[in-house]
């Protein structure tokens, strides 16, 4: 077994649509990476391309040492779950997981050992005399699993699997297939636009918009250093807050500017390249990371930049509050660039609809990115 190589991958339909740009993807033998981004963003082009349903405009496609670039989607030797299941109604599930490996004309025995031992890794085993109409959903997607795994392809292509399913199901499914992974012996790439599914199974998460692989990276690191502003944007729940900001000299170091507001940054906290000191940036920071200052600064607080907020909302959440707030000009430029911004409390703390609060944003928890490219200066 071996990976599966996407070099400079790039696929624009006839009608001028660009949908993949200049994509190079690794993923390793057994290895599971999950392909996350917005609705149209070329997640399924994407796999089309490896699966032989599209042909590349440029750039190529190899497992193992073998290009198949070229090759018709039957020679590649791959095998593709959907979210429709198509499974064969009128054929006992024993039938639907043979059905494709027989096309390929092994010994018998081998059709039933491995159709056997398939079903016993799935939990199938005691289902296979039944028909499609008699399964769960979850049964049904798990006999489209197991008709993937029967034929022990070199790469497992998975395009939104799970979304059929309803929310306590997908859940359910997720598990499951986290237990699986493992035991699927090739590269696995898997498709969702769902950003729990992509982190909570990937061990790497590959990050697209409008065409481009972003990041691909463990879903840690996607998390606590995003490559670029929309990275930064798109994963974590909720999303984290922009204000915008720029960065000045300050003694032998720098500080951020953000308004009026000027806040020294330690040097050993934030090193300051001299070229960002030229940069208009957008400054991000986490719900999770906004600290509430009640009644006066907390002494024992470490460094921070101190900002004044007005309470829009406040919306409960089992032992948290996710309190909207729009914090008080100028930290953004125009009236119509206002941020939306967003904290998550603990629920003791006490906030009320139209308050003016002050908040702290932790110095350590800041992004800071480039506004004129999105880039993120210290990842
Ligand atoms: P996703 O799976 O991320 O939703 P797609 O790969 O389906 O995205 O689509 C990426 C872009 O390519 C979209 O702008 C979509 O409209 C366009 N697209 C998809 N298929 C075709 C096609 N056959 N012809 C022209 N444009 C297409």
């Amino acid at each position: 077994m071996a990976a599966l190589t996407l070099e400079r991958v790039t696929k624009q339909y006839p009608d001028g649509t660009v949908a993949v740009r200049d994509v190079t993807l690794r993923v390793e033998d057994r290895e599971f990476v999950t392909l996350v981004g917005p609705s149209g963003c070329g997640k399924s082009t994407l796999l089309k391309l490896v699966a032989g349903l599209e042909t590349p405009t440029a750039g190529t496609i190899s497992i193992g040492e073998t290009p198949v670039t070229d090759l018709p989607p039957r020679a590649r030797d791959v095998a593709m779950v959907f979210q429709s299941y198509a499974l064969y109604p009128h054929l006992t599930v024993y039938e639907n997981l043979a059905f494709g490996l027989r096309l390929r004309r092994p010994r018998p025995q081998e059709v039933d050992t491995r159709v056997r031992e398939a079903a016993a890794v799935l939990g199938l085993g005691d289902l296979l005399d039944r028909r499609p109409g008699e399964l769960s959903g979850g049964q049904q997607q798990r006999v489209a699993m197991g008709r993937a795994m029967v034929r022990r392809p070199r790469a497992f292509l998975m395009d939104e699997p799970l979304s059929s399913l309803d929310a306590k199901l997908r859940l359910h499914m997720r598990a499951e297939l986290l237990r699986l992974r493992t035991r699927l012996g090739a590269p696995i790439l898997y498709v969702t636009h769902d950003q729990g599914e992509a982190l909570s199974l990937g061990d790497r998460v590959a990050v697209m918009h409008a065409g481009r692989l972003h990041q691909l990276d463990r879903p840690l690191a996607l998390y606590e250093r995003p490559a670029d502003l929309f990275v930064a944007g798109f994963i974590g729940q909720p999303p984290m807050n922009f204000l915008e900001g720029r960065l000045g000299p300050f003694g032998d170091g720098a500080a951020l500017i953000m308004g009026e507001i000027a806040t020294p940054l330690p040097a050993a906290l934030r090193p300051v390249r001299p070229a960002w000191l030229q940069e208009p940036l957008v400054v991000g920071i986490r719900p999770q990371d906004v600290r509430l200052l009640e009644g006066g600064d907390a002494g024992d607080m470490a460094p921070c930049c101190r900002i004044t907020a007005l309470v829009e909302a406040t919306e409960p959440f089992g032992n948290e509050i996710y309190v909207h707030l729009a914090p008080e000009a100028p930290l953004w430029a125009t009236e119509e660039e206002r941020p939306t911004f967003r904290a998550l409390l603990r629920s003791g703390q006490q906030v009320q609809p139209i308050e003016r609060v002050r908040l702290a944003l932790p110095l350590a928890r800041l992004y800071l990115f480039s506004r004129r490219t999105g880039d993120h200066l210290e990842a």
